[in-house]
């Protein structure tokens, strides 16, 4: 292990090359000067090996480790499945495990007989050949592991953070680090040498560094791509490398937004009014909501943050399902609209509202089911989503936990339809209290209502790509 040594690394970090837009891809394996596709590999002094893209991936491509004669190499998705080209061998995937973290990087052994995967919490997982020296595992880390790399013999490999700060186990010697860079991007992926006397370090936009003996061949910097760079795996000759490049972290991943009540629910009382079964008990099929003294609705509130967190979200790359398309009209009923979400099969979910509490009460509350039958699988998931949401809102909005409702800002409720009848990990958030003026006063504007998203897109990110806490 060399966390401390990684600190006083010096870089040479080589200037990128920035290749200018060819414009669309060619319909052939990608190079160094068309756009790759999603989950695909771009060679640099080397070549494309087979079908060279991951079609129908369950989660991103996140890594790449090539075999020792650079007949082929494998791509690692974030879930732990392994696809392999050319003459790289199957010896087994974490796809079926329930990872503690996402795996992030992947490394071959000398003679192509197994491989490490290694997770961002630093967990080691060693498959065919492929002995163990230690892990990240328990350390306390300052940034994510994001990549990995095996020395000449096997006998040792190198793990990389985020912040570009090198652990080295086994017979792996520290020959530098980024990790006193100021990066332009976080470090995604290394890979050594062929000798083991260097090694090189990819960023998130493409830009190589390089230590030790390895050389530059050639970089994405500077390139409009569909996803970021993931990854790198080198030639045996050392005399080029592939680049993996991933998709963004939420595509495939579908989000249920539900902006409570409507803009016009005050003129139709007789529809709003009208009982429905919540699955405990029964309840009115909407309400018009709160409003602050001055007049400004939580209707409008609910719908301002629901569409900033639709682009946020869609910025990452997810599918959005959203309750109702306006705030110019009426309902649909609360037990519809957990309807809609699931029906959608949405990953996550979550509930905009904001509440109408005591005027001298302040704060936000994430409210979270209880098990009453339809909800029984995804009461468990929604409460870490809801010590998530609660988290990423302290630390990304001024917005205090309430000083009136729940515990830390969590409370569980079984007399909403939105979460006894909900089918998929949802939350309820009540976003602020717009009866307290101080409250008011920041739900009121622009720039809260797109932190209070902003905090909802990271939650929800967090959440589906690995890292929610229990
Ligand atoms: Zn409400």
């Amino acid at each position: 292990m060399n966390g401390t040594g990684a600190r006083r690394g010096v870089a040479a970090l080589v200037p990128l090359l920035v290749l200018a837009g060819l414009g669309l891809a060619l319909p052939a394996a990608p190079s160094a000067a068309a756009t790759p596709p999603a989950n695909s590999v771009a060679p640099f002094g080397a070549t494309a090996i087979g079908a060279n893209a991951v079609a129908n991936a369950n989660a991103p491509v996140v890594a790449i480790a090539a075999t020792h004669d650079g007949g082929g190499y494998w791509l690692a998705g974030r879930d732990g499945g392994i696809f392999n080209y050319g003459d790289a061998g199957f010896f087994g995937s974490a796809g079926s495990l329930r990872l503690n973290a996402p795996i992030v990087g992947m490394t071959a052994t000398p003679n192509g007989g197994g491989y490490w995967l290694v997770a961002a919490d630093g967990g080691i997982f060693n498959y065919g050949d492929a002995g163990f020296f230690g892990s990240a595992g328990s350390l306390r880390l300052n940034a994510p592991i994001v990549g990995m790399a095996a020395t000449r013999d096997g006998g040792g490999y190198w793990l990389v953070a985020a912040d570009g700060g090198i652990f080295n186990y086994g017979d792996a010697a520290f020959a530098g680090s980024a990790g006193s860079l100021q990066l332009n991007a976080p470090v995604v992926g290394m890979a050594a040498t062929p000798n083991g006397g260097g090694y090189w370090l990819v960023a998130r936009d493409g830009g190589i560094f390089t230590y030790g003996d390895a050389r530059y061949f050639g970089s994405l910097g500077g390139t409009s791509l569909p996803g970021p760079v993931v990854g790198l795996a080198v030639t045996p000759s050392g005399g080029g490398y592939w680049l993996a490049v991933g998709s963004e972290p939420l595509a495939g991943e579908v989000v249920g937004i539900d902006p409570g009540h409507n803009g016009l629910n005050y003129s139709a009382p007789s529809f709003i009014d009208a009982p429905v079964f919540n699955g405990t008990g029964t309840e009115p099929c909407d309400t018009t909501g709160t409003a602050t003294d001055g007049g400004y609705t939580e209707a409008q509130f609910n719908f301002n943050v629901a569409t900033d967190l639709q682009a946020d979200l869609q910025a990452e790359g997810a599918t959005v399902v959203l309750t109702r398309p306006n705030n110019a009209g009426v309902g649909p009923c609360v037990t519809t609209r957990a309807a809609i979400v699931n029906e959608a099969h949405a990953d996550v979910a979550v509930d905009i509202h904001a509440d109408g509490g005591p005027s001298d009460g302040r704060g936000f509350t994430v409210l979270e089911p209880t098990a009453d039958g339809p909800n029984d699988g995804v009461v468990a998931s929604s409460a870490a989503f809801a010590a998530t949401l609660r988290n990423a809102f302290v630390g990304g909005t001024p917005m205090p936990v309430s000083d009136y409702d729940g515990i830390d800002g969590l409370q569980p409720r079984n007399d909403l339809a939105g979460l006894n009848l909900t089918t998929v990990p949802k939350v309820l958030i009540e976003c602020g209290n717009m009866r307290n003026a101080t409250d008011a006063a920041l739900l009121v504007t622009p720039s809260f209502q797109q932190a209070a998203a902003a905090a909802m897109a990271q939650a929800i990110t967090t959440y589906l790509t690995g890292g929610a806490q229990a």
